[in-house]
């Protein structure tokens, strides 16, 4: 067999997931102060960071519906439609590859994790007959909302939905959600945190409908991992890959929960023995592959920015007369 080492795989995972959650560490600083600012009914010395709206998925949802039932792509929050189009283009593309290399929740994640199985010394395994349906439920959620918005909620009511003070303020809502904690938030974030150390990706494998959403549109991708018969058997392909999936019994993974995170390729020891790979079966270079998630995550930040469809519509003379009440203003 002839060895080879793509340890620099990784390397380059790690780079483009810390990049990621310190760019977005940065613009929930930033909308921090922004809003801050706002409530003192000052001019904002820093602008508000549309980026923080892709943790508005579920409104991104509605959006889009609105977006394509009536051509409307909203105005107020479209930074998280155009985040939410860029993780289901990728998905449909490239795997799940906005949860392997892009999510800060999957990163911080992975981090978590990986320092439980350095304090334990192992991470555990939930047995295979609570596995399968605990891992249901993020596809039950993902079922839930893609029926109650894209089927029973008409066009109309999103409108009024998306026009209601509620959606104006979503994001600093958001933001409120986790700077005033309630003690049931904390327990729930402690309680979640806890499992991750002990089991691999607890929330990402499990509960969030966004991985679920993605995964099952991931199996439309053209690209999967695909073993050859130069492998060895060493099984270092399975040891590792973060979505405990059984790689070196597979001749290729279909898997939604597969993030396309290549720590598999980046184990294999033996040469063109695991590669992601094009439907025919050629191999796609993980550069190639890396690169062309970072063009189409960037791609439609990049356009929306060009179109005008990155930065929100909302004023701040709108921002000074809602915040003193955003605490009235409730999900409809
Ligand atoms: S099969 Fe490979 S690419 Fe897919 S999740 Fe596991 S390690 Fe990542
Ligand atoms: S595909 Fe998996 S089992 Fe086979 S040689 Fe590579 S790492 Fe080892």
């Amino acid at each position: 067999m002839e060895r080879i080492n793509r340890s620099y795989i990784r390397k380059i995972r790690y780079a483009v997931q810390w990049s990621v959650f310190f760019m977005v560490i940065y613009a929930g600083v930033s909308f921090y102060f922004f809003v801050r600012e706002i409530e003192h009914g000052a001019i904002p010395s820093v602008s508000r960071a549309p980026s923080v709206e892709g943790f508005m998925p579920i409104g991104a949802l509605m959006a889009l519906k609105l977006w394509v039932t009536e051509g409307i792509f909203d105005p107020l929050h479209p930074a998280a439609l155009v985040i939410f189009l860029a993780a289901i283009v990728l998905a449909a593309l490239l795997k799940k590859s906005f949860c392997g290399w892009i999510c800060p929740v999957g990163t911080l994640s992975d981090a978590v994790w990986k320092a439980g199985g350095k304090v334990f010394g192992k991470n555990f395994t939930i047995p295979k007959y609570f596995d399968y349906p605990l891992r249901s439920i993020k596809y039950i959620l993902t079922a839930f909302f893609l029926y109650i918005i894209l089927i029973k909620m008409p066009a109309a009511q999103i409108t009024g939905f998306l026009s209601k003070p509620y959606w104006k303020v979503a994001d600093i809502k958001l933001l409120k959600f986790f700077t005033e904690m309630s003690t049931t938030t904390r327990i729930a974030l402690v309680g979640l945190s806890g499992l991750s150390l002990f089991y691999k990706n607890f929330w990402c494998r499990y509960l969030c409908p966004y991985g679920g959403l993605l995964g099952l549109l991931s199996f439309i991708s053209p690209v999967k991992i695909r073993r050859t018969s130069h492998c060895t058997q060493c099984g270092l392909c399975t040891k590792n890959c973060p979505s405990l999936l059984p790689v070196d019994k597979k001749e290729s993974i279909r898997s939604p929960e597969c993030t396309g995170c290549l720590t598999c390729v980046s184990y294999c020891p033996a040469k063109d023995a695991l590669d992601i790979s094009l439907a025919g079966g050629k191999a796609v270079k993980p550069e190639i592959f890396i690169a062309a998630v970072a063009a189409v995550f960037s791609g439609f930040i990049l356009l929306a920015r060009i179109t005008g469809k990155w930065h929100s519509s909302i004023t701040y003379g709108e921002l000074y007369n809602l915040v003193p009440f955003i605490r009235s203003f409730s999900h409809p």
